[in-house]
Formats: structure tokens, sequence, C-alpha cells
């Protein structure tokens, strides 16, 4: 049996839990669950200056998809209500009714643990003022996120660490759509078993899979699928942080969920210079391309003229 509040902890969030044995087919909030987000996650968002709150809701397998993924995107709405009268500030980047789509189970499932709703404070460092002016950007890469996992570094996180590295390039990451891919319990156990070898001009088995499950579908020829997986296996047995092989033409780079901060303007620095392109890596600790970008030291890592003449001229490089 589920508790009604089960704190998560190991993620960047500054608190975070699960919100579980909401009652069946019902999004109305336990008097546990206003306990904890009053007295536990209450104090938190008032002191933060802008605070974010992703928040992502589940259903049990018990009634309809569609009644369900409107069920956990109800539930998603009772937190966010009580929570946005804590902080003018506050806002919801992330909120997520993921129905039925990950609940474990069968067919009449009914476990508390998936009448749930995930929620996650973090902060951000109030942007200084005046506000910088915005690069003149004359350049996009449309980016289309497809998510399987919960990343450590959420997607909006990471795109925005990436989009200050692609602005000394005047390059804007454009955010085309963001969906969860619906995978299945099955699905999810498949990606993480692939073998996520990364081989340029060749997608792996990973990504084959990811491409079958739909993540394609609106992506025009010239835009970018970014998918969050829960972890990339090579066939010796280690694990990747990011993949950027993929088929000619079918850009994508998969992202892992224990990605760093860097690893999405990293794996898309991959997929921009294109294959032929030397030093795939850079020795320079400065640099996006260095690997792994965990051993990255510059506040905000830059490429080198080179890089960013070759870059800019990727098809995937749009002008603006
Ligand atoms: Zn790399």
């Amino acid at each position: 049996m589920a508790f009604d509040v089960q704190p998560i902890n190991g993620t960047l969030a500054r608190v975070a839990a699960r919100l579980c044995n909401f009652h069946t087919g019902n999004a109305e909030l336990l008097p546990a669950h206003i306990d904890w987000l009053d007295s536990t996650l209450a104090p938190i968002v008032r002191d933060l200056p802008t605070p974010w709150v992703d928040i992502i809701g589940y259903a049990s397998h018990l009634g309809g998809a569609a009644f369900n993924q409107k069920l956990s995107f109800d539930r998603c709405e009772a937190i966010r209500r009580r929570v946005e009268t804590y902080n003018p500030n506050v806002s919801f980047p992330i909120e997520w009714g993921k129905g039925e789509t990950e609940s474990t189970g069968g067919a009449n499932d009914n476990s508390g643990y998936w009448r749930a709703v995930e929620v996650f404070v973090y902060g951000f460092v109030p942007a200084p003022k005046p506000a910088p002016p915005k690069p003149a950007y004359d350049r996009k890469v449309r980016l289309h996120f497809r998510s399987t996992a919960l990343p450590v570094v959420p997607e909006f996180t990471a795109l925005a660490n990436a989009q200050l590295v692609y602005d000394s390039c005047l390059v804007l990451l454009e955010f085309a759509s963001g969906v969860s891919m619906g995978a299945t319990g099955d699905d999810l156990l498949m990606l993480d078993a692939s073998d996520g070898t990364c081989r340029w001009n060749d997608a792996s088995d990973q990504q084959q899979l990811l491409d079958k499950l739909g993540g394609r579908q609106g992506v025009g020829p010239n835009d970018v699928v970014v998918y969050y997986a829960n972890q990339i296996k090579e066939k010796n047995g280690g694990q990747l942080n990011g993949c950027a092989g993929h088929r000619p033409n079918l850009a994508a780079v998969v992202v892992s969920a224990s990605g760093s901060p860097w690893t999405l303007g990293h794996e898309l620095g991959h997929v921009l210079l294109g294959p032929n392109f030397t030093p795939v890596h850079s020795t320079d600790p400065i640099n996006i391309m260095f690997a792994p970008t965990t051993g990255i030291t510059a506040p905000i890592p830059a490429f080198t003229p080179e890089q960013v003449n070759r870059l800019r001229a990727s098809q995937f490089c749009v002008p603006i």
C-alpha cells in the first residue's frame, strides 16, 4: 500500500514528493496532501524569488485511457491551484497529465501508487536587472522534445542551458513541441535494455525504437528530435549521457535522464557539426564539445570560430 505522501530524493529539486491515494476517479486533494503542501512545500515556494514547480500526474489502469488522461491532468490542476496561492511569482513550466501510460498492473489495477501526482520545486536565479539585450538571432534550430523518462535536468533547464551556449553563435533554439511518448512499461524496459551504442550516420536500436514509437510525428525535415530516455547503454556495458548518431536527414539526439546540464547542447553540437567535422571532441574544458560534459569547467561553455562557421551552415540551422 502506498503512503499518502512519499518524499522523492536524489533529484535537483529543493523539495519533491509523490502524493498518492487520490480517491478513485477523483482529483480532490486528500487532507494529508494539503498538510504536506501547506507545511513543507509552501515555506520553500514562499522564500524563492521566482520558484518553478513541475507537476506530473498519473492514474491507475482502472477506467478508460482517455478518462484517465484527463483525470491525471485534473489532479495536477488541483495541486497547481493550491501552490499558486503561496507565491504570485511561481511558474509551472511542466504540468503534465500522463494518464495511465506509465502505470503498472493489469487492466483493472487500481493501486494508490498510481492514483498520484509528483511535485518538484526548483529555484530560479532571478534575472539580473536590467535584463541584457537578447542576441540578434539570425538562425534557429527547431527542437521537438519527446520524453520517456523524467530527466534529472528537466527539459526546460536543459534548453535554457543550451541556449546560453548557442547565444554566442546567434542561433535561437526554438521549442517546437514537447510531449510524453506514452511508452508502455514494456517499451521502456526494451529501451533501457537496447543497444544504444552511438554511431554516426546510423541510428542505434534504441533510436529506431524511439522513432517507431511515434516520436517523429509532426516533425519537419529540418527539425531535430530530442529524446529523453532513462539510460543509454553501450555494447561494452558502459553508459552514455547522450548520443547524436542518427539516420541521414532524420536528425535526432538521445539524452539520458542522468545527463549533465550541458549534455543537450553538446549532442546538438554533434548533429549541427555533422559527421565529418574534426576534431569530434575538443580537448579544451571550456568548449561545449569537450567530453565528458561533466568535465566542462566554464560557467558557459563556448564554441571555436571553426565550430561556429560549420554549425551555422548545417541544414538543421535555418535562417530566421
Ligand atoms: Zn560527444
